[in-house]
């Protein structure tokens, strides 16, 4: 149980040192407590204080979740009185409604609300921000990982999905030529996102009917997917042939640098990209199964801090319906225009080798391809699948807990 390892448990066989910390209430309706080797003071809301109770009545430990009963809270409720217990390492608080908390000192400091600890929490602990590059910088930023470190050793796994998550792309080699290898993956991490296209999917040339050597056309830059609301999040896709005609190349290029270019470069271009809905759409049918997928959202999708949570961006998938008023159409394909040409511009080019796993984030980099031939004995050969950022993430806290227990 959560609670009676941090709490009661410590009772009985105390810490090697007991630190002095001290707690009062302030403002009438908030506690502050303090460390004496620490200078800072933390000063804890009591309605969330309240709120946070660990006692059994409050707090199911074994789920971590809170099992108050909210119909009744006070949100008026006052700490009346506070204390500290130096050998269990708590502040305890009583309350206007004559209930009784005990707060761990550790479990306190963790959630502070000082607003340089919070920063450092969310991005060690929540998702790492996100460094954007420009297409000259690749070399530099793209980091490779050899595939039988990553799937044995899980200080290689964190530092794979800790590149993945900061840069949007990292490189996995050596990984044997079986198809079973972007499985192993995902499953490494947690779990194949399957798409209408299934879960692994063969990215190959169709050959001709008469053995012809086939040309692949180039694949211009795009997101997988638009038309989704819910994106698969990173692409896996494993090389087991590569072209040895030239081309075949990836092109892969950082849709969040683009983004700041055109910013700076052209605002009211960014704004409209921002702002614009535009529909996403694919109909088909796969296996049997019919489909048409719609989404509307912007090119550069921003959060409620005006942070880039994702773009859109695909040519064949932009559908024609676009239901905008009349008057915006034809800025918008001015600044579109521009958002592709910058997009070009920033493309880096680079050809994976047979063993190479690239692994890169969906709805932040821009993908395509370079043209190629493919003949009767060298036909390029790519299995790919998906894994969604909610399943990466949580092995990325679950690991990084880990190595701080
Ligand atoms: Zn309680």
């Amino acid at each position: 149980m959560w609670v009676q390892r941090l709490g009661r448990s410590m009772v009985g066989h105390a810490p090697r040192f007991c630190r002095p910390i001290s707690a009062r209430i302030v403002g009438k309706t908030n506690v502050e407590v303090q460390e004496q080797t620490d200078s800072q003071s933390l000063i804890f809301p009591g309605v969330w204080l309240r709120d946070n109770c660990l006692c059994e009545e409050c707090f199911h430990g074994s789920s971590r979740s809170r099992k108050l009963d909210w119909d009744k809270f006070d949100t008026r409720v006052r700490p009346l009185q506070v204390r500290t217990d130096e050998q269990a390492q708590e502040a305890i608080v009583s309350w206007s409604d004559s209930h009784e908390s005990r707060f761990p000192m550790k479990w306190l400091r963790e959630r502070s609300f000082q607003e340089e600890r919070q920063e450092k929490y969310l991005a060690d602990f929540y998702r790492p921000p996100s460094r954007h590059w420009p297409g000259s910088q690749f070399e530099a930023i793209a980091q490779h990982f050899d595939y039988g470190q990553v799937m044995d050793n899980d200080q290689v796994l964190e530092q794979w999905l800790q590149a993945l998550a900061v840069y949007g792309v990292a490189l996995l080699r050596g990984a044997p030529l079986d198809e079973g290898v972007v499985r192993r993956v995902a499953e490494r991490v947690g779990f194949i996102r399957r798409t209408t296209y299934g879960e692994e999917f063969v990215v190959q040339a169709k050959p001709g009917a008469q053995n012809f050597a086939y040309l692949s056309l180039p694949l211009p830059l795009h997101t997988d997917l638009p038309y989704y609301e819910y994106k698969p999040s990173v692409n896996i896709l494993h090389c087991l042939v590569q072209t040895e005609s030239p081309g075949g190349s990836n092109l892969l290029v950082d849709a969040f640098h683009v983004a700041d270019r055109l910013r700076q470069e052209h605002p009211e271009d960014f704004e409209r990209l921002c702002r614009v809905v535009v529909d996403w759409n694919d109909i088909g049918s796969e296996d049997g199964l019919e489909f048409h997928n719609i989404w509307r959202a912007p090119v550069i999708c921003l959060d409620a801090q005006g942070r880039y949570t994702r773009v859109n961006h695909s040519v064949p998938q932009r559908d024609s319906h676009f239901n905008v008023p009349l008057e915006e159409v034809q800025s918008w394909y001015e600044s579109y225009a521009k958002f592709v040409q910058l997009a070009r511009a920033e493309a880096h080019a680079f050809k994976t080798r047979p063993g190479d796993v690239l692994t890169f984030n969906n709805i932040r980099l821009l993908h395509g391809r370079t043209g190629y031939d493919d003949t009767e004995n060298n036909s390029r050969y790519i299995v790919g699948a998906y894994l969604d950022w909610d399943i990466i993430y949580s092995r990325l806290r679950v690991l990084k807990k880990r190595r701080n227990q």
